[in-house]
């Protein structure tokens, strides 16, 4: 299985000046950078690192060779397509660039507002929420001049990670700041980097912070002269199978899906008590969601949800409802009675061709959602003891049909393909009582 890089740097020459002050400053650059990577750039000043990294964030146009970044061709691409490319990479830059005038808080929230599409209470907890992941969460109203080096540097990484974005891009983000808060900093911006499964392209001279990389790209008078692999550690492998599962959700094969899921969920099981709760809670979370995608999607159905099985209250459910495409609806769904409740008590597989006369249909949900069941198909997900783990369910089958033998064999297959994965959910559960089930 051939998985694109999210970054893909092919031959490419860059010059400044025109004329006879035409210079060349990168020369025939080529390099891959993988989701969940975090590769370090180092070398000289005057190098060429910083005109690369801009290159890279479409900051400036590309002259000669091909880059790709999250799959799109940024030479000759139109200001549009480069505005939007621009929209997924989080840039960090030496300064900071905080804005003086603002707090913390609105400093985030500006971020947030050019994405567009929020209101001002969800940016207001959000910037909340991120300045307390970066230990900043009693300086959310401080103004710049107000706080260390340090600590705009840690705004500046909130402001850059707050719209999830899949790409950062740090040009010396330690170079003003002193030893102990420089690997603060990284440290920081590393571990939230992993948790989200975005790639980092870190430019720096600082050599203290050059473990913390995937693999180190050396440039020097504009040649690339060398680029070493350094990871060793699972959770960057995590990080990145995630990613890949999860963007590329729809473009896998189902053979290369379930394959890429086994790998996730090994890579999983072996460090699940290492890490900490809330950041496997959320991974997991989100390689349920790519699930839920994937079986909307093979069903060809309007709508899947899996209902987990909350081990203490024996209630279902669940967090995310799949609607059709990539639209992820997230409402907070309880089953106590309906159809997955029947399903989770019956072990039965339920296909119901026509909801509204079916007894153990009830319309509760649909009136919450203001969506319209025409036809079910719900099955068991159990593990290897019969024991019930979670529920699949996929509503109205497109095009005014209904689930057939074939969806059925398909989702029972598929079911008992993923339910190691529910097992690690159940497991971490127990290990974790309050912060995963309690959140529910
Ligand atoms: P680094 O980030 O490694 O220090 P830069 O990419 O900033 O290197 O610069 C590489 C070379 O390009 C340097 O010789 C610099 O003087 C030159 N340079 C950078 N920006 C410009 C520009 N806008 N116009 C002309 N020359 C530039
Ligand atoms: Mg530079």
């Amino acid at each position: 299985m051939r998985i694109e890089p999210i970054i893909k740097v092919s031959k490419i020459n860059h010059y400044y000046g025109t004329g006879q002050l035409r210079k060349q400053i990168l020369f025939d650059i080529s390099t891959e950078i993988q989701a969940g990577e975090i590769v370090i750039v180092t070398g000289p000043s005057g190098s060429g690192k910083t005109t690369l990294l801009n290159l890279i964030g479409a900051l400036s146009s590309v002259q000669e060779g091909s880059l790709t970044v999250l799959g799109q061709e940024l030479n000759r691409a139109n200001n549009k397509l480069l505005e939007n490319v621009r929209k997924n990479i989080g840039f960090i830059f030496q300064a900071h660039n905080l804005l003086t005038s603002l707090t913390a808080s609105q400093n985030v929230q500006m971020s947030l507002a050019l994405h567009g599409g929020i209101s001002k209470r969800e940016a207001e907890r959000k910037a909340q929420a991120i300045l307390e992941m970066v230990g900043l969460g009693e300086r959310v109203n401080y103004y710049p001049n107000q706080m260390s080096g340090g600590q705009k540097q840690r705004v500046a990484i909130a402001r850059a990670l707050v719209t999830n974005p899949s790409v950062i891009l740090a040009d010396e983000p330690t170079a003003a700041l002193d030893k102990k808060s420089g690997r603060d900093v990284v440290e920081m911006l590393q571990y939230l980097a992993k948790q989200q499964g975005c790639a980092i392209l870190l430019v720096t001279h600082d050599n203290r912070i050059l473990d913390v990389a995937d693999r180190i790209i050396s440039l020097e008078d504009g040649f690339l002269t060398s680029s070493k692999n350094t990871s060793s550690n699972n959770s960057h492998r995590l990080a990145s199978l995630k990613g890949e599962l999860i963007n590329h959700v729809e473009d896998l094969s189902l053979k290369d899906f379930l394959s890429l899921l086994q790998q996730v969920t090994g890579e999983f099981q072996s460090f699940l008590s290492l890490i900490d709760n809330e950041a496997t809670g959320k991974c997991l979370e989100e390689i349920i969601e790519a699930i839920t995608l994937k079986i909307t999607h093979l069903l060809q159905a309007e709508r899947s949800t899996i209902f987990i099985v909350d081990d203490t209250s024996g209630n279902l459910w669940s967090e995310i409802i799949q609607s059709n495409r990539k639209k992820i609806l997230k409402v907070g769904i309880t089953a106590h009675f309906g159809v997955a409740a029947h399903v989770a008590a019956t072990r039965e597989c339920l296909n119901i061709p026509i909801a509204l006369q079916d007894y153990r249909y009830s319309p509760a949900i649909d009136e919450q959602t203001g969506y319209q069941t025409r036809n079910i198909l719900c099955l068991p997900i159990l593990n290897s003891q019969s024991k019930v783990l979670a529920i699949s369910q996929v509503l109205n089958k497109i095009g005014n049909n209904c689930f057939d033998r074939k969806d059925e064999q398909l989702l029972g297959e598929f079911s008992q393909q993923i339910s190691a994965i529910f097992d690690m959910w159940c497991h971490l559960q127990k290990l974790h009582k309050t912060s995963i089930s309690g959140k529910y």
